[in-house]
């Protein structure tokens, strides 16, 4: 079994694919973070970033979490190189209205076609 951060949460789906309890196509991860692909892509490349420590969103953050944050766009910014993208968006959704459904912190990086604004 693959190791579990101190936070983990049983019934937390990203904090079951963070600890390998749960497959995933795991395309980045270290110590920090994990990228993994989108299980309903919405673009050719569709991958999410999240941290190994369990917080429910971008709520949960504080001023000590910019190393954190550092690994995720570095991480995400790798995989988007990878990829061979010029141009994608990184998004985070903050609560049900917007439209989050997992609350374990996460990033979603798109890329591979043309984009509208706003969203909806
Ligand atoms: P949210 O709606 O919270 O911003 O994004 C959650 C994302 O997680 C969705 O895009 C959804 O397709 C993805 N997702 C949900 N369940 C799974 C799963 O079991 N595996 C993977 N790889 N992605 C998932
Ligand atoms: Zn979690």
């Amino acid at each position: 079994m693959a190791d579990r951060d101190a936070t983990y949460q049983a019934d937390c789906l990203f904090c079951r694919i963070a600890a390998g309890d749960i497959p995933a196509d795991i395309v980045f991860d270290d110590e920090k973070v994990v990228v993994f692909r989108d299980i309903h892509p919405k673009a050719p490349t569709h991958v999410l970033a999240i941290p190994r420590r369990h917080l429910a969103s971008v709520a949960d953050l504080t001023d000590a979490d910019g190393d954190l944050l550092a690994a995720l766009f570095s991480a995400m910014r790798r995989v988007a190189e990878d990829a061979g993208l010029g141009s994608y968006r990184i998004l985070s959704n903050v609560g049900a209205e917007s439209g989050q459904s997992v609350f374990h912190l996460h990033f979603h990086l798109l890329g591979g076609r043309s984009m509208s604004w706003p969203p909806g």
